[in-house]
């Protein structure tokens, strides 16, 4: 069966694939600005009967407590996207912008095969652990922690890495005995629609257990977080939108997980060989146009060797120019929308306004008139109180700031609301780790070490968020803990 087959996309709800009570919406190519298609277009009314059928494939079946059906279901979920993977590539290239050779890691590959890491703990994990007996208050007593499910999750996503974020979430919370209601970004639905149409066919996922619910109206996704029928929200998106999140979930007290923006620092110490830690900052943030939550955008270099620094990072920005996603030398793709374009200009035009100034980029690319492009840009002149320096961008855009030394590095680098990633890179390995060690942040890259595997978490420090994503305790996230105490006569 060939995915998106009449060039629309479907509810998934109850098993069923189904339209949107509010009609459809269009998804674009945003390399070439093209309509692809439509994905139907959920209202409240759908979102109502997305809960309801999730709450009762959690209360009335044996799901949550099946680990045998989980692990398998999980396993062909997986089995069925490596054989989908081909048409899902080019659905990634066309509908997210994505370069080609992204798609072999972590816009598409990567994640599919990950989800072998959650059906594989599952399998292996200690549901119950037995405390032996004690006589708490005098009353001789047998005690067993058991780890179960939470129960509805609502995973609410954001378009950059669909594919690593929705799996990331469904993954873990199928495996751990959870039912879903995924919500994608709107800019992005078929990436997780084909999701819909891949288990209806391929897998014995009971109906009720995943349920995608795509819609161009974000208060669509809103009403996860308000819903007494939902037990938790598993939310990735910018900061702003995680608060709302978090205040929505407030009246009913439901577990909230967020992974949010990121403003992470890459430092540079005064004994690394400067071209080569700064050629791998200048080259990672234009990776998918700089659209990466943990892209190290401050670029924290010894004040000394500044001026040098900057022309190392524009000489090899320069270099690299945005390009047609679908070209496999193309690592600098489009932004994912006209809306997304704009703001980041307005960042640049700030950048300026701040007294900042251009060592090379600044706007669009003259060469390319249709697509939501920008160029690489590199800002300099600017420190660390200026607004281009502590909010996120999410375009392949590096501020290059001063440091006078170790502490002061430190110091600039922890000196952000938020505290998702950082990089340091040293010639002394101890010397770097140490300063790694300082750093407020939930992932660290020491000379270049990389961080994101299945078995690694993933997650923020202060405004970047709460709760890791992947790893065990990715998992985790995802189930209760109950005390059993049983009167031992
Ligand atoms: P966004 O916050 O605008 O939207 C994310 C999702 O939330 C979308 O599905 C959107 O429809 C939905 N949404 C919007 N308003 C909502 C509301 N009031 N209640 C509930 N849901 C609502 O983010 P975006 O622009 O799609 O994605 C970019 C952001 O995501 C960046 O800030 C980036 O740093 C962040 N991000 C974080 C991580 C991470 O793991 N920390 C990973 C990827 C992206």
């Amino acid at each position: 069966m060939a995915l998106l087959a009449d060039g629309a996309s479907a509810l998934f709800i109850d098993g069923k694939l189904t339209e949107g009570n509010a009609g459809t919406f269009p998804t674009v190519n945003p390399a070439t600005e093209e309509v692809l298609g439509v994905a139907a277009d959920a209202d409240a009314e759908d979102m109502n009967r997305a809960i309801d059928a999730a709450r009762r494939a959690f209360d009335d079946t044996d799901w949550s407590r099946n680990t045998e059906l989980r692990v398998r279901c999980v396993r062909q979920l997986r089995d069925a996207l490596q054989q989908h993977i081909e048409e899902l590539r080019d659905l990634t290239i066309a509908e997210v912008g994505a370069p080609r050779m992204l798609t072999s890691i972590a816009q598409l590959e990567g994640p599919v095969n990950d989800l072998a890491f959650a059906a594989d703990t599952a399998e292996s994990y200690s549901w119950q652990q037995d405390l032996g007996e004690a006589a708490p208050m005098g009353i001789p007593t047998r005690r067993t922690v058991v780890r179960e499910a939470v129960g509805v999750v609502g995973a609410i996503t954001p378009w950059n890495f669909p594919h690593q974020i929705n799996l990331a979430k469904l993954g873990p919370a199928l495996a751990a005995g959870n039912t879903v209601v995924l919500k994608p970004a709107p800019d992005t639905p078929w990436c997780a629609a084909v999701l819909g149409e891949i288990i209806a066919e391929h897998t014995d996922i009971p109906p009720g257990v995943v349920n995608i619910v795509t819609s161009s109206d974000h208060s669509v996704g809103a009403l996860l977080a308000k819903d007494p029928r939902v037990d938790m929200v598993s939310f990735t998106g910018s900061t702003t939108t995680g608060r709302s999140v978090m205040s929505d979930a407030a009246a009913t007290i439901k577990k909230v997980f967020l992974e949010l923006g990121g403003k992470s620092a890459f430092l540079v110490l005064d004994d690394a060989d400067l071209g080569g830690a700064v050629g791998v900052a200048a080259f990672s943030v234009c990776m998918h146009a700089g659209q990466g939550c943990a892209i190290t955008t401050r670029l924290v270099v010894p004040r000394a060797r500044y001026d040098e620094a900057v022309a190392i990072a524009a000489a090899t920005m320069s270099g690299i120019k945005p390009g047609d996603p679908n070209d496999s030398g193309t690592i600098c793709g489009p932004l994912i929308s006209a809306r997304q374009r704009d703001r980041v200009q307005g960042y640049l035009d700030l950048a300026v306004s701040e007294g900042g100034s251009f060592a090379c980029g600044g706007g669009r690319p003259a060469d390319r008139d249709v697509g939501f492009f920008i160029e690489p840009t590199v800002i300099a002149g600017l420190d660390n109180t200026a607004r281009p320096a502590r909010e996120e961008i999410f375009g392949p855009v590096l501020t290059v700031i001063a440091h006078d030394g170790d502490d002061d590095a430190v110091r600039i680098a922890n000196d952000s609301a938020y505290g998702l990633s950082g990089t340091v890179f040293g010639a002394d390995p101890d010397r770097a780790a140490k300063v790694a060690s300082r750093l407020r942040v939930g992932t660290v890259n020491v000379n270049g070490g990389v961080w994101y595997s299945a078995d690694m978490p993933f997650g923020g420090y202060k405004q970047s968020g709460n709760g890791r994503e992947m790893g065990l305790a990715g998992f985790e996230e995802y189930l209760e803990t109950k005390a059993i105490a049983t009167a031992a006569n």
